[in-house]
């Protein structure tokens, strides 16, 4: 059974072989044919083949579905109080984590299950057809395996996170708890992980901690990510070069160092930038056009999570990074689709091409420009996923 989508005013396919040639690959008047949730064939209206079904899209612009690389949905609780008070003047420093592991250590399986639910639906209706997330919020061995396990009903994208801070229980002994999470934490996740993540920060873990922790995890099979670079300057996002992290995300404080090996490394490791934590910390945001500039590879993601980012939405996203990061509209996304993709190293999604996963955002726009131009308008109009 294939179906044809036509009558689409301007298609970004992500693929520069195709229509105007640039990154995104604009087709005007386009077409899609989808067979079996895949792309069969894509380009102008009036080269379309036939199909069994035709469906018309009534002008406007499709463009693939978001790939949201970064997410924590995996919790219980709120903290809009502590949004509240940061807004009044209270500096973030993460603290506040702890009030949603004890929340989230409260709650019920099925609990956790309609939280990751609820959100994985906002992101869906967002136009988000692929995304990642991330434990975090158990920091126990039951609690971390558990969310993992949950995660794992709503996407294949999950993320050991057992390092996301020391629990109050390890305060006085952050060594053993490096252990724990290397050790039998890890060996618990592993069979519901496909990526091991550390938060790697002044206030969280140190780049030895970091590096035992990635180690262990890559022995183990998992495939290293980062958080590296919100708070403050260091040496997480070197390392994270040096270990093939597929991702190193935040990188607010990168140095000109750290851009330079995360363009030697723009084939493996992608810089992934969290415009949702800064608007929400009321922080600065990274200097994207240094990185965009030296030619690393950039995505762009929600860091959806109830303390610092809890924004769904990848439209929101694209809007700051064109306003307060000078990304172009374009450039910026580029990265919410392709460069998220990149980022979760898939190349079944976040483009439109022949054999590509049917993954496409019909917006109530002309162009996915007013996705910058229009911000906070519900431009989404269609979410095709497979
Ligand atoms: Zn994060």
């Amino acid at each position: 059974m294939s179906t044809l989508y036509t009558n689409i005013d301007e298609l970004v396919t992500n693929d520069a072989t195709l229509g105007d040639g640039s990154p995104l690959g604009i087709v005007t008047d386009g077409a899609i044919v989808v067979e079996d949730g895949r792309i069969a064939w894509v380009g102008p209206r009036a080269q379309a083949p036939d199909a069994d079904e035709r469906l018309d899209l009534d002008g406007g612009a499709v463009i693939p579905g978001f790939v949201d690389s970064h997410a924590h949905l995996v919790f219980a609780g709120d903290r809009s109080a502590e949004f509240a008070a940061r807004m009044a003047g209270q500096r973030y420093d993460g603290g506040g984590i702890a009030t949603t592991v004890s929340a989230t250590r409260s709650a019920t399986d099925e609990q956790l299950a309609a939280n990751v639910g609820r959100l994985a639906d906002e992101l869906r209706r967002g136009g988000v057809t692929t995304f990642e997330t991330k434990s975090g919020y158990g920091l126990s061995t039951p609690d971390e395996a558990r969310s993992l396990r949950v995660a794992g009903e709503f996407t294949s994208e999950t993320t050991f996170l057992g390092a996301h801070v020391v629990p109050i229980e390890y305060r006085h002994d952050r060594e053993a708890y490096v252990r724990l999470v290397a050790g039998d934490m890890l060996a618990a996740c592993r069979p519901h992980a496909r990526w091991i993540d550390v938060f790697c920060e002044h206030s969280a873990f140190d780049v030895d901690e970091t590096r035992v922790i990635l180690e262990a995890g890559i022995a183990a099979g998992l495939t290293p990510r980062l958080h590296a670079g919100q708070l403050g300057p260091g040496d997480g996002i070197r390392l994270g070069v040096e270990l093939g992290a597929a991702s190193i995300d935040h990188c607010t404080y990168a140095t000109d160092l750290d851009i330079e090996a995360l363009a030697s490394a723009r084939d493996t490791t992608v810089a992934t930038l969290l415009p949702g934590a800064e608007f929400s910390t009321r922080a600065e945001y990274p200097a994207a056009r240094r990185f965009l500039d030296a030619g690393v590879t950039v995505a762009l993601a929600t860091d959806c999570n109830p303390g610092s980012s809890f924004t769904t939405s990848m439209a929101f996203c694209i809007a700051v990074a064109v306003r307060d990061m000078k990304f172009t509209a374009a450039e910026a996304l580029w990265a919410a689709t392709a460069g998220g993709a990149a980022a979760l190293r898939r190349d079944d999604v976040g483009s439109l091409a022949v054999g590509k996963r049917a993954d496409f955002v019909r917006l109530d726009a002309p162009s996915y420009i007013h996705l910058a131009y229009r911000p906070g308008v519900p431009l989404i109009r269609a979410v095709l996923a497979g």
